[in-house]
């Protein structure tokens, strides 16, 4: 099969009108075997891109307008992007009705829940119901794993990874609060915080709360997952 080609939904400036993207997610799709391309806001022609694209790859960023999920911002939410948001959630339903594979990395694992039902947390700090919450935005280097994750059994990213605890990286204050219909738990943090999830009706539709792409210059088990996530696009 010739190289999959892979849409990334960048990051948007509204203050500046300028789009940007890590290298870390071109990079780790490259290293993997994937041809990547981003993706400019475009939400009319969603369904021609879900149907030309072999994947999609929806990248952190800022908060996700709560309004998707019927909440009032609470006054720890961020900053939001309006255009990004109905852009990420139309271009999700276009790849979602395709079957084609997803990946959701940290706003984007919270923004493809968003797109099928779900809702957020939005700031476990004051929200989330457990004294015990770990520190989710750590403040060591990118690829440092801080803290850990129970990958649930039977779950395709328990297979992925092979096995049933690993380490990772934490950069949000917002989480899963209810999980959308259809999806199930994948990884849960030691505090309880839902870490992954998946679409078992899908080929590939996996959100994770970390950052795996921040690891793609290291030999790491993150590879895993982005050499899953381009094999699937060989079956979809
Ligand atoms: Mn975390």
């Amino acid at each position: 099969m010739s190289k999959p080609i892979i849409g990334i939904t960048p990051n948007f400036s509204f203050k500046e009108r300028t789009y940007g993207i890590a290298e870390t997610y071109v990079e780790s799709l490259k290293k993997a075997g994937a041809i990547p391309v981003l993706l400019p806001h475009a939400p009319a022609d969603a369904a021609a891109l879900a149907a030309s694209l072999d994947a999609l790859l929806v990248s952190g960023g800022p908060d996700i307008d709560p309004v998707f999920f019927e909440e009032q911002p609470h006054p720890k939410l961020g900053s939001i992007c309006p255009e990004r948001d109905d852009s990420e959630l139309t271009l999700l339903k276009a790849f979602l009705a395709c079957g084609k594979p997803i990946l959701g990395i940290c706003r984007g694992e919270q923004a493809l829940n968003i797109a099928l039902g779900g809702s957020l947390y939005q700031d476990l700090g004051t929200q989330f119901p457990s004294e015990a919450l770990l520190k989710h935005n750590q403040e060591g280097p990118r690829w440092y794993t801080s803290h850990t994750v129970e990958l649930q059994q039977g779950t395709k990213l328990q297979q992925i990874y092979g096995a049933s605890q690993i380490g990772v990286n934490s950069f949000h204050h917002q989480a899963v609060k209810n999980l959308a219909p259809g999806l199930v738990t994948a990884a849960i943090a030691p505090d309880g915080v839902i870490e992954a999830y998946e679409h078992p009706g899908h080929v590939f539709c996996i959100g994770v709360q970390w950052h795996p792409e921040c690891m793609f210059e290291l030999s790491s088990p993150s590879d895993k997952l982005f050499a899953a996530f381009i094999a699937a696009c060989a079956t979809s």
